[in-house]
Formats: C-alpha cells, structure tokens, sequence
C-alpha cells in the first residue's frame, strides 16, 4: 500500500491573545501538533499573507458579522462565543480560526477565573478548520460539542 501523501495546510495569526505572543504561539502550535501527529496533514506558518488559515483574536464587536459553526459558548457573566472553526470550502474564510480576544489562560487547572484553556479549545477549533464535525456519542472526544470542567479554568 502506498503511504498516504502529507498535505500541507498554511496558517498565520493576525493578532494574539491576551496571553501574548509567545504563550499563544505555543498553545497552538500545540495543538496543530495533536492533528499532525494523528494524520496526514502538516501546518506551517507563513509570513507572506498568503495563508489557508487566518487565526485571529477577536472583540465582541469584531465577531457579530461573523459566521458561526461552532457552538463553544460561554453561559457565564460575559456571555458570547469562546471561538470558531470555520469549515473547508471556497469563502475568504474557509479554514479561518478566529478566538475571543481576552478570555484564555494556558494553565489545566480550574482556577475559577472565567477564563479557558486556549490549547484544548484550539484543538477542538482545528477540528472544524480540516472538516470535522461535532461528535456527540463519544464523551471522551475532543470534537464533543460541550466544554469539559477542565478547559474552563
Ligand atoms: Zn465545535
């Protein structure tokens, strides 16, 4: 049997999180490295602006005209969308993974805080972005459509 061949998949962030540069490279990088390590595809961050997927860290306003396809929401006191996957396809925004701007923490623990742990959040996002939909009968999968106790930390 032939090996399946790898395919690349470019990416770019328009902005940061409030964890700064450095912590918010990390979480995601991270979790690109959970999909590379599980299948064919390899991320690579370009610096050309020319890029399959655009990750960006939005405001409340900068996020109403979006599409949503993902309901990671927040019930809390700041209610809104954590963050969304956009799926494969042809629009400008095929692939995009745009976060809240403000609400993340790089630590596993629940600390009570209000804020989530960008790097599982951004695993469950890729998902979306290389055509996975929500999978609602393994409790265990990253790609179930509800928080787990420990990405709210
Ligand atoms: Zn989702």
């Amino acid at each position: 049997m032939r090996p399946l061949e790898t395919k690349v998949l470019t990416y770019d962030f328009q902005n940061y999180s409030s964890l700064g540069k450095e912590k918010t490279l990390n979480e995601i990088e991270s979790a690109f490295s959970v999909w590379q390590n599980v299948c064919n595809l390899k991320f690579e961050r370009v610096f050309d602006g020319i890029q399959a997927m655009n990750i960006a860290f939005l405001t409340d306003d900068e996020k109403q005209n979006a599409e949503i396809n993902c309901p990671y929401k927040l019930n809390n006191k700041k209610s809104g969308t954590l963050a969304y996957g956009f799926y494969p396809g042809d629009s400008t925004m095929s692939g995009d993974l745009h976060f809240d701007n403000e609400r993340w923490s790089d630590q596993k623990t629940v600390s009570g805080d209000g804020k989530f742990n960008l790097f599982s959040v951004a695993v469950h996002e890729i998902g979306h972005c290389i055509g996975l939909f929500h999978n609602t009968e393994d409790k265990d999968s990253i790609m179930r459509p509800n928080l787990s106790a420990w990405i709210q930390c």
